[in-house]
């Protein structure tokens, strides 16, 4: 069929056929479809949707696109890895991994970088002096069976034809649609060979699906596909209407990392961190009590274990652990301006959105591609949601390059707050589990 033909049948709702789906993305992988071609036909998904026959030919085509790692079989520990839909202030990857991997599973994870406003678990191991997250195939596996963990960026061996099609929809306006998210995420998993999934699927403002009901479509399409490939999966809705613990930004979020890693730091970050992880370590052990799962996760956490772990993790990937001691070592921008409440009242929105974007202008994010990241700026934020907080007291204090950038920040941050005499309503970190 030609490729003109196929694109007409999608824009006007036709199912298309397996075999001529394939062939039209392995002609793209080869170059002789154009970009041109498949940016149309990538938004008539958006616009008519895949059905599941034609989305589990597009996650295959994506997985065969490149090499397939399989730990279900070679005898190790179960392989398991936590995937989030991103958020901002989400630096729950470098505190589960190593966590899990103390626990006895390993944890075979490739993440992404910053992606609009939220960050990205890559840029923030960067941001620790030395961390190498480019790691090739052999190293990854060898530092996974030394440690029990390893994390790296995305390779191009595996799944390529994720990245370029990944870039184009990034410039056409085609990120949002649930098949394509779903056929990109999941099949980079099932070709790192893991046996259980657990995705965080983020709803609210700072998340790419506002609404929880569009969120929890996201995830049991998700969970539906990964299951069709043979990995064990299931997710967790969690806010993300504010910002995930107390700071955004790498170098920032890595400190707050090692505090929850020490059995310190904000509440959320905590609980959210378990929650994941007893989820990994249900789907591997069916059997075990969740309540016991969690006192074993939470004793790892407060008896320094995990932290232990997570420092044995950083000098195997070219990581100098000293930082960990002396957060002195970490990057630090030079100017510091605190912003305090301008009134006496309850802090009823901190949205996480503008407080993503505001990171983002500082450089803590790309506004291109080809943009490098700051390690050093971000935001502290001391006072949440819910908090009563008096006229004069500090609510956050920004880490910037120059003045005029911390100046910007400060504007979001008046745009991100609102202050009430009412408490806000509570929003469960946790809103529900899929299936
Ligand atoms: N993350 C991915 O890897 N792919 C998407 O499409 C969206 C988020």
């Amino acid at each position: 069929m030609l490729a003109q033909e196929l694109i007409a049948r999608k824009r006007d709702g036709a199912e298309l056929g397996s075999e001529d789906l394939r062939r039209f993305l392995i002609d793209y992988g080869s170059g002789q479809v154009p970009d041109y071609q498949m940016s149309a036909f990538l938004m008539a998904v958006l616009f008519k949707g895949m059905s599941a026959a034609e989305l589990s030919t597009l996650t295959r085509s994506i997985i065969e696109s490149g090499e397939q790692l399989d730990f279900k079989s070679d005898g190790g520990p179960p392989a398991v890895d936590k995937h989030s839909t991103g958020g901002v202030g989400d630096k729950v990857s470098l505190i589960l991994a190593p966590l899990l991997a103390e626990y006895g599973l390993r944890v075979p994870m490739m993440s992404g970088r910053g992606l609009g406003h939220t960050g990205g678990t890559v840029d923030k191991l960067e941001s620790i002096p030395g961390f190498r997250t480019d790691l090739e195939l052999d190293e990854f596996q060898a530092v996974l069976a030394d440690v029990g963990c390893a994390m790296i960026r995305q390779t191009p061996a595996i799944a390529p034809l994720d990245g370029r099609l990944y870039a184009l929809r990034d410039v056409t306006g085609t990120v949002p649609s649930i098949p394509l998210i779903s056929a990109s995420i999941i099949s980079k998993k099932v070709a790192e060979g893991i046996e259980a999934l657990v995705l965080d699927v983020k709803y609210g403002s700072g998340a790419f699906k506002r609404n929880a009901d569009q969120a929890a479509l996201l995830a049991e399409t998700m969970v539906e596909l990964a299951e069709s490939e043979g990995v064990r999966a299931s997710a967790l809705l969690t806010a993300m209407e504010q910002p995930l613990g107390k700071t955004v930004g790498n170098a920032l979020e890595v400190r707050e990392s090692v505090e929850c890693l020490r059995g310190e730091g904000p509440a959320d970050l905590r609980e959210v961190t378990l929650a994941l992880a007893v989820e990994c370590v249900a789907a591997v052990e069916p059997d075990a009590t969740p309540s016991d799962v969690r006192a074993s996760l939470e004793a790892m956490l407060d008896d320094g274990r995990a932290l232990a772990r997570f420092s044995r993790l950083v000098a195997r990937q070219g990581g100098n652990p000293d930082f960990i001691e002396r957060t002195g070592l970490l990057p630090s921008a030079p100017l510091r301006l605190v912003w305090e409440s301008p009134v006496d009242g309850i802090i009823t929105r901190s949205d996480a959105y503008e407080i993503g974007v505001g990171t983002v202008e500082l450089g803590a994010g790309r506004r291109r591609m080809e943009d490098a990241v700051d390690p050093a700026v971000g935001v502290e934020l001391f006072a949440r949601r819910g908090a009563s907080v008096r006229r004069g007291e500090p609510i956050a204090e920004v880490h910037a390059r120059t003045e005029e950038a911390a100046q910007a920040m400060i504007l979001r941050l008046q745009a991100a707050y609102e202050f009430g005499e009412v408490p806000p309503e509570e929003l469960p970190l946790v809103l529900r589990r899929v299936p």
